[in-house]
């Protein structure tokens, strides 16, 4: 019988998922279909109960956007180590009286960053900005690459120091993550090899007050935003740093968790360039 999977969000018609797990199902021939469900505010738990019940094949998980990330975890009944992390599930697989959570966010950027754009994070001088959701999700799988230096940089000083605290203290890793106390106009002087924007700003338009100087020779600059190009994304081309957006991220992330359901781990380059046709 077909698996089903499905994608929960509010709002969720934009979702590219749907396509996105169809091209890998057809690529690597599994037997799955995937739907977008919208939930209601408070009806998270009652529509995945019903999804999981349905008739019809049995359900073998659901992504999970925002706003019910964090519900999503609360609901998971146990969870990987980098979903604990991230303070957030974006991946939920079902299986016999327990519901696994996992978040693929952070995997989704780095995969990104290794195989699409040909920046390997390993020994570069990083600075994220935002202190958000997407934010925290990444933290944990860069320390992983064992960058030269992690710096937090967010518009509200507290939450980035608080982040950088969080994960200063995480047991084994080598790289101290460190807030910058000044936020974007005190960066002056500092330069970077890889700049990740994680803020929303860029949703609005918003310029963030940012000096060149972040972006380094070489440096390449990642707005999560996908699907518009943001004043980040025009400051740090014309500082002379490599552009990516988020598309990328987002396919990557749907084929870790596709990892995660089928233990197949279909090829993106396909599906990122029909995307962007
Ligand atoms: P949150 O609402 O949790 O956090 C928003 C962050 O953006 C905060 O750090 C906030 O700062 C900052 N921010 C918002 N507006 C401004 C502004 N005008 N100037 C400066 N900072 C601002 O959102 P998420 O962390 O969940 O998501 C952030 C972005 O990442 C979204 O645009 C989302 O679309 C994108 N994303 C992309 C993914 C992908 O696959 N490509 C995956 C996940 C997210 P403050 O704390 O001061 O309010």
């Amino acid at each position: 019988m077909t698996d089903r999977y499905a994608v929960f969000g509010n709002p969720v018609g934009h979702s590219k998922s749907p396509r996105i797990h169809a091209l890998f199902a057809a690529q690597t021939g599994q037997d799955l279909s995937y739907q977008a469900v919208l939930a209601v505010k408070d009806g998270f738990p009652a529509a995945l109960q019903a999804f999981i019940a349905a008739a019809g094949g049995p359900a073998g998980g659901a992504n999970v956007t925002l706003p019910f990330k964090e519900e999503a975890f609360r609901l998971a009944t146990r969870r990987t180590p980098r979903a604990e992390a991230a303070g957030a599930v974006n991946t939920l697989s079902f299986e016999a009286g327990a519901i696994s959570g996992d978040n693929t966010d952070g995997a989704g950027l780095v995969q990104d960053l290794k195989n699409n754009l040909g920046c390997d994070p390993a020994g570069r001088r990083i600075l994220l900005l935002g202190a958000g959701g997407a934010a925290r999700g990444v933290i944990l799988p860069l320390l992983l690459e064992n960058p030269a230096e992690l710096v937090i940089t967010n518009r509200s000083e507290e939450a980035a120091a608080r982040l950088a605290l969080e994960f200063s203290r995480l047991p084994g890793c080598a790289v101290a993550v460190k807030p910058d106390a000044s936020s974007f106009p005190g960066l002056a002087g500092r330069a970077f090899d890889l700049v990740i924007n994680a803020t929303s700003a860029g949703l609005s338009g918003a310029v963030l007050p940012l000096p060149d100087s972040i972006f380094a020779p070489g440096c390449v600059a990642y707005e999560m935003v996908y699907g518009r190009q943001t004043p980040f994304m025009d400051q740090a081309h014309a500082a002379g740093a490599r552009v990516g957006d988020g598309l990328g991220m987002l396919v990557e992330q749907a084929a870790e968790a596709f990892f995660v359901w089928r233990g197949v781990r279909p090829q993106t380059a396909p599906v990122l360039a029909a995307l962007k046709e």
